[in-house]
């Protein structure tokens, strides 16, 4: 297996590190970094993503008839790398909900959304988790009401989600819904694209741990801010149902898979141990101290090895992507390791650091803003959010090992 990559990757490579360090000024990454924090891009920040638009780069893997690049997924990763080291804002790729539009949308959507998405004209937020289900999503209670005939056909969407992160700066939201008020579990499911200022759809703020003081630029963990989100008698034309009435379970699952893919994925788990060794190497004087000190290195080589296994796990869900194959485990091993990998370096870290560590942002004596407080208070949250870790080892036990379903 080769995994070095081609002459015009590297090239591009450098293209990419080249335009961040002329374009990502300190102002722009305090914007992108207020963006990503649920605040909205400023105009420096959008300024940003049109210069990258323009060059093409964040739909690299994406068809040529969506204003994408048709090329490989290998070399979007490459790129998404690249932004997420330097400014933790995901560049393409996965994450954007854009990729299962692609996948079950008919073509006068992915004509639609595609474009605007990859000029982040349109933003999804994801709607699935209810008050009651989360891990158990097949529980959705979220009901979608078929009325009208014809031009006048639309459905009446009434129910409550939860955790629906960036709702607040969405313009359409990803909504798991019951079409089939007789169905139960994950028959009868079907998945909306609902544009948020339908009237109808309250939002309402659920501060997160990462709120107050906000974390530094390079907080990987944890937006500030996450969202209850009510629907009461919303209204929506039946040309917003992806794939087929019913068909949502698999529709969502395909998309929410295609979402854990990209660089960012394992980027928000290991840039500590990036930030740490970095940190190591200044001339802070507590960083002279620990870096004499045999156990800390010890430490650190340990973890920069589980590092570059998350790094191995990611361009491995990477391939079977660009293969056009679906996955078995390997999404679901690549969500258990690299957040685990995640709360452990940051433990590591606070113990190597000692009380330091606590310190958050703006506090005295903290280090690097206190970067390493506040991915110790959000790394967590991380095992939890898209899928848990518990749920993905059942499925790892299941497909991976091809155990049988426990008996009850
Ligand atoms: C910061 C953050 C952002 C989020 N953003 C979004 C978002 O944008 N959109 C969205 O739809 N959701 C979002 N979520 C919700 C997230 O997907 C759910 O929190 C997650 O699926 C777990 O569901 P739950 O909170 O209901 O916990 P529960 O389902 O109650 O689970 C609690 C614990 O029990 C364990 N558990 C539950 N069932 C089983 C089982 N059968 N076997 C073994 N263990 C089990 C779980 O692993 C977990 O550890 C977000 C969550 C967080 C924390």
């Amino acid at each position: 297996m080769d995994f070095e990559f081609t002459q015009e990757e590297e090239a591009l490579r450098s293209q990419v590190q080249a335009f961040i360090k002329d374009n990502l000024t300190p102002e722009v990454l305090a914007d992108l970094a207020g963006g990503k924090r649920g605040r909205g891009f400023g105009p420096r920040a959008k300024g940003i993503f049109e210069k990258i638009a323009d060059r093409g780069w964040n739909a690299i893997a994406w068809p040529k008839a969506y204003g994408g690049q048709g090329g490989s997924r290998i070399t979007q990763f490459l790129v998404e790398e690249e932004f997420y080291r330097a400014a933790q804002v995901v560049i393409g790729g996965g994450g954007t909900g854009t990729p299962a539009v692609l996948a079950s949308g008919t073509e006068e959507q992915k004509q639609y959304y595609v474009p605007r998405a990859i000029r982040r004209e349109i933003i999804f937020c994801q709607g699935y988790s209810e008050p009651q289900c989360g891990t158990d999503l097949a529980g959705v209670r979220c009901r979608a009401t078929r009325v009208g005939t014809g031009a006048d056909a639309h459905y009446v969407v009434n129910g409550q989600k939860v955790f629906t992160t960036n709702a607040q700066v969405a313009t359409h939201v990803f909504l798991l819904v019951r079409t089939d008020p007789e169905s139960r579990r994950h028959a009868g499911l079907s998945i909306l694209l609902v544009p948020m200022d339908t009237p109808g759809i309250t939002i309402r703020p659920m501060y997160t741990i990462q709120n107050n003081p906000g974390g530094p630029p390079g907080t990987t963990y944890g937006e500030e801010r996450t969202n209850e989100v009510f629907f009461d008698d919303v209204k929506v034309p039946v040309s917003c149902l992806l794939g087929q009435e019913g068909d949502g379970w698999a529709v969502s699952q395909r998309g929410l898979n295609l979402d854990r893919v990209g660089a960012w994925r394992y980027l928000i788990s290991i840039k500590r141990d990036e930030d740490f060794a970095n940190w190591l190497k200044s001339d802070d004087p507590r960083a002279a101290d620990l870096r004499d000190d045999e156990a800390v290195r010890d430490k650190v080589a340990e973890l920069w090895i589980e590092a570059q296994l998350c790094r191995l796990m990611t361009m491995r869900s990477m391939s079977i992507e660009q293969r056009g194959e679906g996955f078995t485990y390997e999404g679901a091993a690549e969500k258990v390791f690299a957040p685990e990998h995640g709360v452990r370096t940051t433990e590591a870290i606070a113990q190597l650091l000692g009380p330091h560590a606590q310190l958050l942002n703006g506090s005295p004596g903290n280090v690097q803003d206190g970067l390493y407080a506040h991915n110790l208070l959000s790394a967590f949250q991380s095992t939890v959010n898209h899928g848990s870790v518990q749920v993905m080892r059942d499925q790892i036990a299941r497909k991976g090992l091809d155990l049988p379903k426990p008996r009850k």
